[in-house]
């Protein structure tokens, strides 16, 4: 065995295989892996190895889409045999709102680039003659997917790496990782050591066990999960075609073909559990399966008899169960962990069979050339952070998997696994109808539910639509009071925190105390990474705050730019400050009432920041907000958010003061086109791309002056939509002249203006304003035009008043 390399995968199952085959394939090819048993034998040998492309997101949609184009050739380019079954599939709606989904998900499609249409229950038997269509109401088909033997992918990648170049130690423990002083990690085996510059976890069920060892935290269940194969079935038999793979929300289950007989899988709605009551595998499990519980599954199974009969008709030939890795989101991790440069996850996945192939694609891509050709965010491991304790991702993860066939509607979420981070106003908020959402663990109010009854989820404008505009006319036209604890909050202190501040932003640093900007961070490539507002305290003392999910990810984005002798200490101070955001016309007129500070104009103009007394609590005034009207936010020590709250509650009675949430704070930040983190600036974009060219003062990285000659790909615009019993929610595709010219990034109706509002990459020869576009949205083209920003306010007037 090596005892440098430069890079180390523990883990020899389809998601560390695909890793390594496309590191080697980006040209690095010093490069290792490490197996304890044989390949495949963790979760990945006994999988049913389908490969779906419905998928309701666009970035998992291109992984598993790279998937289902690369297996079928695998073959040719490795010269390992691989048994690629492209029999299509049948994804059922039972309801209105699956269809709904059906119908998000074409444009999806459509966007993604693969062959799906949505077909109604009497076209179904044309593609599948054994299925009951009883209670369907629709299918979505795809043509192109199917399914594989796992075990054929994994071994035949697993050649092309080794054809490139890389290494791969099977029958070899990894007993231990650590961080060496000179950055690089030593993996220790039972065959020695080696060194690397990157160490990977893709060790499966084990990742968290392999991750505590360097302290990281990695937030997986492993569940139990059964599927049963029948004996062959003489209708399969003579069948000339295989029958597609569907799946039915009714009994939760897949249902496909496999050797003439029939498969199934339910994902049980109930009664699902974690595997070895909760603890990791025994270091010798190998290619080993778990003793069935078939009479648990039976409920499921008797609905999967209903739907497709053929079932009931043959005995069973085996039934395999085994060990799924489930994440809190369902979604795998993979990217930098949170803490030291270099040490990577790459593990989680519960469809990892459909997904190794292409998140092995964008992680090399990211460990090559810093970035990936698509949107990580949903993948990279620091959307979870400690809050995610080994409990809540178990109970997380079996709500996960009752819900695997669950249509979610857009801003739905679980309720178990709730209560984990929470502000010191959260019962007050509560009592005032809170309808709370969580995000990076804390409970954030999105409406406030005057009512009682809650939330009726949908993909259509649905019952909190007429709170938020009051919620938003209220900030518009009066005074609005929100809790945005949420946002992340670090101090950057030292004698060098300006100049490094300086250093690492595209924008320039404040060089008055009290000054304020808003500045990104760029990567080698000129791509943004980071949003942050910097507020400067004293010359050596810097406030930055970002976005509540970015806690973990923008400490790493800081931290990792330090240089080595920098007097800089960067501290998250996220759970020690509350905020409080007053927006609106009269905010003035109701802190002025708490406090003795001078908030005219000009003793306190806008984009300034001072520490003041409120109602006798020391506050961080900052004049500024993401909602476009006069206001600022309160930064004040957690515990003491009570007592400033009732005050300014109290004080703003007199002028409508009222409670608002995050559904009207996008809307009014739509209407004052303000562009979002994690949306419209995104590391696939360039800041003038995104229109944020005012925010870059400083030279471009070398790698952007070339692009900025050659002019943007995309350019971002602001569309008016007609829309009418819905909004754009991103990722709908843009039409002009028929074609596809790009895609919405989000969207949200301004209740202030009356018109449903988006922003759109498109392409940049049809940016003049005015332009007309079709907004594909459920499937119906509804027109859009580019608009002027902004169209609330556009001088910020207001703002400045
Ligand atoms: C019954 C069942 C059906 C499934 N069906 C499908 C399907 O149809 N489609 C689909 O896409 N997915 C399916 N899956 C999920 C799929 O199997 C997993 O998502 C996938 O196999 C995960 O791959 P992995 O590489 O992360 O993990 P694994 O395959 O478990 O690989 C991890 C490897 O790391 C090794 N390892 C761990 N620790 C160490 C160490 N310290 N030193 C050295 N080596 C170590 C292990 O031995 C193991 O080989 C199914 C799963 C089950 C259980």
């Amino acid at each position: 065995m090596k005892s440098h390399t430069r890079v180390v995968v523990v883990g020899g199952g389809v998601m560390g295989v695909g890793l390594l085959y496309h590191l080697a394939l980006e040209g690095w090819t010093d490069i290792a892996l490490i197996e304890k048993g044989e390949l495949t034998s963790g979760s990945t040998w006994h999988a049913a190895g389908q490969c779906p492309h419905f998928n309701g997101s666009l970035n998992m949609t291109k992984v598993h889409l790279y998937g289902t184009q690369l297996y079928p050739k695998l073959e040719e380019l490795t010269g390992q045999a691989v048994s690629w079954h492209g029999c299509g599939g049948l994804r059922l709606a039972t309801t209105d709102e699956e269809v709904n989904w059906l119908k998000y998900v074409y444009g999806i499609s459509k966007l993604a680039g693969y062959e799906g249409e949505i077909i109604g229950p009497s076209e179904i038997k044309q593609y599948h003659p054994y299925l009951e269509t009883f209670g369907i109401k629709a299918a979505f088909r795809t043509v192109t997917d199917g399914h594989v033997a796992p075990a054929d992918i994994t071994n035949a990648m697993a050649t092309g790496a080794r054809k490139l170049g890389a290494e791969i130690y099977r029958r070899n423990r990894v007993l231990d990782i650590k961080l060496l002083p000179n950055g690089e990690w030593r993996v220790f085996t039972e065959q020695g050591n080696i060194d690397c510059e990157h160490v990977v976890n893709a060790a499966g069920s084990y990742c968290d066990v392999v991750g505590s060892w360097t302290g990281h935290n990695v937030p997986i269940a492993n569940m139990l999960h059964q599927y049963i194969i029948t004996e062959p079935l003489q209708e399969l038999i003579d069948l000339k075609q295989e029958l597609p793979v569907v799946r039915d929300p009714y009994s939760h289950a897949y249902l496909r073909e496999e050797t003439n007989g029939v498969l199934i899988g339910p994902y049980e709605t109930a009664t699902a559990h974690t595997c070895w009551d909760g603890q990791p595998p025994r270091w010798d499990y190998e290619s080993e399966l778990e003793p069935n519980e078939l009479e648990r599954i039976m409920p499921w199974l008797e609905k999967a008899t209903e739907r497709l009969p053929l079932f009931g008709k043959a005995g069973i030939k085996s039934i395999i169960s085994g060990a799924i890795t489930h994440t809190p989101d369902g979604v795998y991790l993979s990217g930098p962990a949170h803490g030291p440069k270099n040490y990577w996850m790459h593990c989680g996945a519960s469809i990892g069979i459909c997904q190794g192939g292409g998140a092995g694609k964008y992680l090399a891509q990211w460990m090559v050339h810093g970035q990936a050709e698509i949107n990580m965010r949903e993948f990279d491991p620091r959307r979870f952070g400690n809050w995610a304790t080994k409990d809540y991702t178990a109970e997380v993860s079996v709500a996960d998997y009752h819900h695997m066939y669950y249509c979610y509607k857009p801003a739905e979420q679980h309720d178990v696994g709730r209560g984990l981070r929470k502000s010191s106003l959260y019962d007050r908020l509560k009592n005032e109808g809170a309808q709370f959402a969580q995000i990076f663990g804390w409970e954030r109010a999105r409406w406030f539910d005057k009512s009682g009854k809650g939330e009726a989820y949908s993909f259509r404008r649905n019952n909190a639509f007429k709170a938020v505009k009051a919620e938003a006319l209220a900030v518009r036209e009066h005074v609005g009071l929100m809790d945005l604890s949420t946002f992340a909050k670090f101090e950057v202190k030292g004698k060098d925190a300006f100049t490094f501040l300086d250093r690492i932003h595209a924008n320039k640093i404040p060089s008055k105390n009290g000054g304020i900007v808003l500045s990104h961070l760029l990567n080698e490539n000129g791509f943004i990474e980071s949003e942050m507002t910097i507020t400067r305290l004293a010359d050596d003392h810097f406030y930055v705050l970002s976005a509540a999910a970015a806690q973990d990810y923008d400490y790493d984005q800081l931290s990792w730019r330090l240089k080595p002798g920098e007097n800089v200490k960067i501290t998250d101070v996220t759970d020690d400050f509350g905020v409080l955001v007053l927006a609106g016309p009269r905010a003035r007129d109701v802190l002025q009432q708490c406090t003795n500070e001078n908030l005219s104009n000009p003793a306190f103009p806008w984009l300034t920041a001072k520490v003041a007394s409120v109602r006798g609590v020391t506050t961080r005034l900052v004049r500024v907000n993401y909602v476009g009207e006069l206001g600022w936010e309160l930064h004040l020590p957690m515990a003491q958010m009570p007592e400033v709250f009732d005050a300014l509650m109290e004080a703003g009675k007199q002028f409508g003061i009222q409670l608002f949430g995050t559904y009207a704070m996008n809307s009014l930040r739509m209407e004052k086109s303000y562009k979002g983190w994690g949306s419209e600036l995104t590391a696939e974009v360039y800041m003038f791309e995104a229109g944020m060219d005012r925010f870059c003062k400083k030279e471009p990285p070398s790698a952007l002056e070339e692009r900025l000659l050659k002019g943007p790909r995309i350019q971002l615009v602001y569309l008016e939509v007609d829309n009418t019993d819905s909004d754009c929610m991103g990722n709908e595709p843009v039409y002009h002249d028929g074609k596809i010219v790009g895609l919405t990034t989000s969207g949200g109706f301004g209740h202030a203006v009356g018109k449903s509002l988006a922003f759109a990459y498109v392409d940049p020869k049809l940016t003049t304003m005015g332009t007309e576009f079709d907004v594909m949205v459920f499937t119906e083209k509804r027109k859009a035009r580019i608009i002027a920003e902004s169209i609330w306010d556009p001088k910020n007037e207001r703002l400045k008043a």
